[in-house]
């Protein structure tokens, strides 16, 4: 059986080099394997398992302000995290980009780390089942059962809440996308896929969703920013 994959989305942080070295280099390896996906600008000056937070579906260009997927695979990346909803809801970014996204970082031989899930509001009208398919049916068409990339379950109203998603539930979601998946490609792609679990995960939560849950691994944001925290939940 293959390690639980704990990634680190460490956002916007930290304000300096210097504080992302020490952060890094505070990171144990342990139980899972463990990425860390910090801002572009310190990707090149950290060593280990790396992923982006982002990365553009050109290759080169006038595309101010944007980092293609090929400057990050040249760089080292292993990992890139696509369609996190922080990207969708401040940069408006749509299932039709994420495919393209994805597309491109498999193209390259990136790991892409697909985000989905569903707002407080969709889930009090009814809507999560639905929005979670749309999400993958838009965001993976095209791509072959042979290349299904990580799918993050990140309920929106449970990311940087403190309010994390219960076990129970976040269990049938997993099992809701396997189905979707099965239906999708096979039922073997669905028992291979990498699912991992996000939103307010830390080390007390955490076993829950790798030991009872289903999940194969976990997105971690605010807790990723604390070393001791994290390392706890790399051997959960
Ligand atoms: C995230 O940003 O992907 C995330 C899950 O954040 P947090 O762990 O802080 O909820």
């Amino acid at each position: 059986m293959s390690k639980n994959l704990i990634v680190g989305n460490w956002k916007m942080n930290p304000e300096s080099l210097k504080e992302a070295q020490k952060l890094f280099n505070s990171i144990k390896s342990g139980k899972s394997d463990f990425v860390v996906c910090p801002p572009f600008v310190y990707l090149s000056s950290l060593k280990g398992k790396l992923g982006a937070q982002n990365c553009f579906y050109e290759d080169k260009g006038a595309y101010t302000g944007e980092v293609s997927a090929s400057m990050l695979k040249n760089l080292g990346c292993e990992y890139v995290i696509i369609g996190h909803s922080e990207r969708r809801q401040y940069f408006k970014e749509d299932n039709e980009m994420v495919n393209k996204k994805i597309k491109k970082a498999l193209s390259l031989g990136l790991k892409p780390i697909v985000c989905i899930g569903e707002t407080q509001q969709e889930r009090e009208e009814e809507k999560t089942d639905q929005i979670i398919q749309d999400e993958i049916m838009y965001g993976l068409e095209g791509i072959p059962a042979t290349k299904v990339p990580i799918i993050a379950y990140e309920p929106i109203w449970a990311i940087g809440t403190g309010n994390a998603c219960d076990v129970e539930e976040a269990q049938r979601m997993g099992l809701l996308i396997r189905k979707i998946i099965s239906k999708t490609y096979n039922l073997s792609v669905s028992k291979k896929l990498c699912l991992l679990y996000g939103g307010s995960a830390n080390s007390t939560n955490a076993s829950g969703y790798l030991n009872e849950a289903g999940f194969n691994g976990l997105l971690v944001g605010g807790a990723s920013l604390k070393a001791d925290e994290f390392n706890k939940i790399i051997n959960a």
